[in-house]
């Protein structure tokens, strides 16, 4: 695994630049989501605005799209904006776990002046270093362990409101401290956020146990259709538009079930979004980096989590992937047995 070498660009620690900005930052701070927002950029966001909020620091946030129903819980929602272009130009501008600024689809364009410092904070290892100082340390389980450490060191104070959002961001990016990204260091900042006011019951509570009542016949509906390959490697799900409704794809981890499935290596699931235009999602167990393959087509991710967007109809974008993955797993040599 990747660790923090400085001769890489990656680092444990913030930059002394990133803290300086962030010490006692003047003027219009603006924290800035990319689409379809998740858990870790959410939390991250509102973590560290609202930790500068209080501490008198002038802060925006937007995106350009809303909040998730099932993230609406996160203190801050109340305070985003759904932006279609930047209503103006701001001083510093805060992008978390963001490693593609076309990401913000023209947002980080339009708020970015001449003088505007851009702050890149993320642990993504394809990030492309687009700001004025970039962070960026790969070994970060969610980009929120990393703003934990960023909040404590520039002597913020840890709110229950900035520990519920920090926690949810971990809770997330490790399907629950279930994914081989979980560390020591994962539960040691885990058990601080705890201690500052996090309930990890409520967050449990908010992320899984508030389902819609029609949502179980339409996971029903959804999970006939996973497919496994017949030497057992890769497992997947095509989901046809108009099949379920989007707050139903929204809120559910749907590649999740056919991850679970007990010897598949790759699984995938792919989403027609519009005619023509399939999102797929990549998850791995170690064996090949899927992100690699995700790059291929021109999206990107972790090496047991990545995305894409592909084009065709949804049968031709799942043989295509397929394909992808196959030859992928064909050219890493079988593990021998533990
Ligand atoms: P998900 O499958 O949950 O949408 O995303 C999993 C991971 O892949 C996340 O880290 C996300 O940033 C990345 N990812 C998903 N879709 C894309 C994409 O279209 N482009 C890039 N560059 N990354 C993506
Ligand atoms: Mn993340």
């Amino acid at each position: 695994m990747t660790r923090g070498h400085e001769s890489s660009g990656f680092s444990v620690k913030p930059p002394d630049e990133l803290t300086g900005m962030l010490r006692d930052p003047q003027g219009q701070v603006l924290c800035l989501g990319h689409v379809h927002p998740d858990g870790d950029v959410l939390g991250t966001l509102f973590g560290l605005g609202l930790a500068l909020s209080a501490a008198g620091a002038s802060v925006t946030f937007a995106g350009p799209h809303p909040v998730p129903g099932v993230l609406a819980f996160l203190p801050g929602s109340d305070r985003w904006n759904v932006w279609k272009t930047a209503p103006e130009t701001y001083d510093v501008i805060i992008m978390t776990d963001c490693p593609n600024p076309d990401r913000s689809e023209g947002l980080l364009e339009g708020a970015r002046g001449p003088q505007s410092r851009v702050l890149n904070i993320d642990h993504h290892p394809d990030n492309r270093r687009y700001g004025t100082v970039n962070w960026i340390d790969p070994s970060a389980a969610a980009t929120g362990e990393m703003i934990f450490d960023l909040v404590k060191g520039l002597g913020l104070r840890v709110t229950p409101a900035v520990a519920l959002n920090l926690f949810t961001a971990i809770h997330t990016d490790t399907g629950s401290f279930r994914y081989s990204n979980t560390t020591p260091r994962t539960f040691r900042i885990a058990a601080e956020l705890t201690a500052a006011g996090a309930d990890p019951s409520l967050v449990s509570d908010r992320l899984y146990q508030q389902r819609a009542r029609d949502s179980l016949v339409q996971l029903g509906e959804v999970l006939r259709r996973i497919r496994v390959s017949e030497d057992g490697r890769i497992a997947w799900l095509a989901v046809p538009r108009g099949l379920v409704s989007r707050e139903f794809l929204d809120a559910e981890d749907l590649v999740g079930y056919p991850r679970s499935v007990g010897g598949v290596k790759v699984a995938l699931l792919l989403r027609e979004e519009g005619p023509g235009t399939i999102k797929a999602s990549l998850r791995a167990k170690g064996d090949v980096p899927v992100n690699a393959i995700a790059h291929r087509f021109g999206g990107g991710g972790h090496e047991n989590a990545a995305g894409c967007t592909l084009p065709g109809t949804l049968e031709e974008a799942t043989a295509v992937l397929l394909e992808a993955v196959r030859e992928s797993l064909d050219a890493v040599r079988p593990r021998s047995p533990k």
